[in-house]
């Protein structure tokens, strides 16, 4: 059903717009969603927009990927596996310009190398140096719909590189800025960013905008849509994203910079993140130096430490624990009992089923008791807090992963969520 056109709402794009529109794997998923996608770039051409598209693998293949190299080795080589993942991508990419052959769109299909990503030799996670769009820029003045592969570039080795999971978002803002377009649109399976994943809150609401500084938060704290990485992008280049359905095509939600007109509801979201485990480490002595020397061997091997809470000391003794993604638990429990002996510690431990629950609004700043009604809320359901962190406009509880629906659900429920209207 075509609802809206290409068009927002917000007005912020011109009535003939150069849009870069991105489409995630289940946006893609089979022959018919890849022929919807077709007719909708048909329907914005015959608008008389310009339209750059760039598109993710196939619903699940990158995952599919990701099993089969493990089925074949244990030895992965970063370059080998940046070959074999963005073959996904490549692969939708010819299909999703045949299918617009067949709405009537002239276009052509771009391997990032080819649309002038250069990345560095980072592999599995390549940050873009510079992307080179002439030949897109080309293509668009000529008349056509280029449809580049998402996540991927060249490197300075002239290696093909993949940017990470999610790094399809990143493409298209990176494109988007390059050719100064109207608008990065971000087409997925649900129709905006909201208040909460509607996986697990019915009433969860869309919103209409959200500044940059809230999205930034939302993701930190381990909202998926959109990737953190194209947020930070488009925020630090000014490219105004819209994130909307691939299914009904209306108007999504609008990350724009935060305007005095915008209304400040004091939380605008209930973000949970069920990816990081806790490590404590106890009977630690309670002198300079400990947590400097730990973490900085943590640091060094690249893990991702989150949340850090240290207990008041008892006799000289105290514990420390941490929260780390759980693809690096078993690294970062390895150097803690290597660190063991060494900082005086008497005992490692983990706990991998937690779930960080997190509350943002830039409302906060300026409303106090927003923290003291989060952690009465959950005391009144009997919901155990075991790590707590701040930022201007967040707050972050861990709790047991058990309880993660509940409290997601009756925090919602608080702030009243389901009921606002911004
Ligand atoms: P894509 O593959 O299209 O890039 P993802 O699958 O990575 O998109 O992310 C979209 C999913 O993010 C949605 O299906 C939704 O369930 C989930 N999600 C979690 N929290 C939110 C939120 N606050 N707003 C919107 N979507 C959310
Ligand atoms: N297909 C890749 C992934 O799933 C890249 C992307 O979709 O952004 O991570
Ligand atoms: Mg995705």
């Amino acid at each position: 059903m075509w609802v809206e056109g290409c068009l927002s709402a917000a007005g912020t794009v011109p009535a003939v717009a150069l849009l870069v529109q991105k489409f995630g794997g289940t946006s893609v998923a089979d022959p018919e969603r890849i022929r919807e996608v077709a007719d909708h770039v048909a329907r914005c051409r015959r608008r008389g927009d310009d339209v750059v598209l760039v598109v993710s693998a196939m619903g699940k293949e990158t995952d599919e990927l990701l099993r089969l190299a493990g089925e074949v080795s244990d030895i992965r080589p970063g370059r080998e596996m940046d070959m074999l993942i963005t073959a996904g991508e490549r692969k939708a990419i010819a299909l999703v310009s045949m299918a617009l052959a067949a709405a009537g769109v002239e276009s052509e299909s771009y391997t990032g190398s080819q649309a002038g990503f250069l990345t560095d030799t980072n592999h599995t996670n390549a940050k873009i140096l510079e992307v080179r769009a002439e030949r897109i820029r080309d293509a668009v003045d000529a008349g056509r719909v280029p449809v580049v592969a998402g996540s991927q570039g060249v490197s300075t080795e002239r290696d093909v590189t993949f940017l990470g999971r999610g790094g399809s978002d990143t493409t298209a803002v990176a494109l988007a800025h390059e050719l100064r377009a109207d608008a990065c649109e971000l087409y997925t399976d649900v129709s905006g960013v909201f208040t909460t994943d509607p996986r697990v809150v019915e009433s969860a609401r869309k919103m209409h905008r959200i500044s940059f500084d809230e999205m930034l938060e939302m993701t930190a704290a381990g909202c998926p849509k959109p990737a953190m990485r194209s947020v930070e992008y488009a925020h630090r280049q000014r490219v105004p994203l819209h994130v909307r359905s691939a299914f009904t095509w209306e108007v999504g939600t609008w990350v724009t910079e935060e305007d005095p007109d915008m209304e400040h509801a004091v939380i605008r979201a209930v973000v949970p993140d069920l990816s990081e485990a806790k490590v404590t480490v106890g009977g630690v002595p309670d002198r300079p130096g400990i947590a400097a020397n730990l973490f900085r061997r943590l640091a060094d091997a690249d893990i991702n430490v989150d949340m850090i809470v240290q207990n008041a000391s008892e006799g000289g003794i105290t514990d420390i624990s941490f929260t780390v993604p759980h693809s690096e638990l078993d690294t970062a429990l390895e150097i803690c009992e290597a660190k063991r002996a060494e900082i005086g510690a008497a005992t490692v431990t983990a706990d991998p089923r937690i779930a960080k629950i997190s509350v943002v609004g830039a409302g906060m700043k300026s409303n106090p008791g927003v923290a003291a009604t989060m952690f009465e809320t959950l005391a009144e359901h009997g919901v155990n807090i075991e790590m707590i962190s701040t930022s201007a406009i967040r707050i972050s509880c861990v709790v047991a992963e058990s309880e993660a629906d509940r409290a997601v659900q009756v925090l919602h429920d608080v702030y009243d969520l389901a009921n606002t209207d911004f």
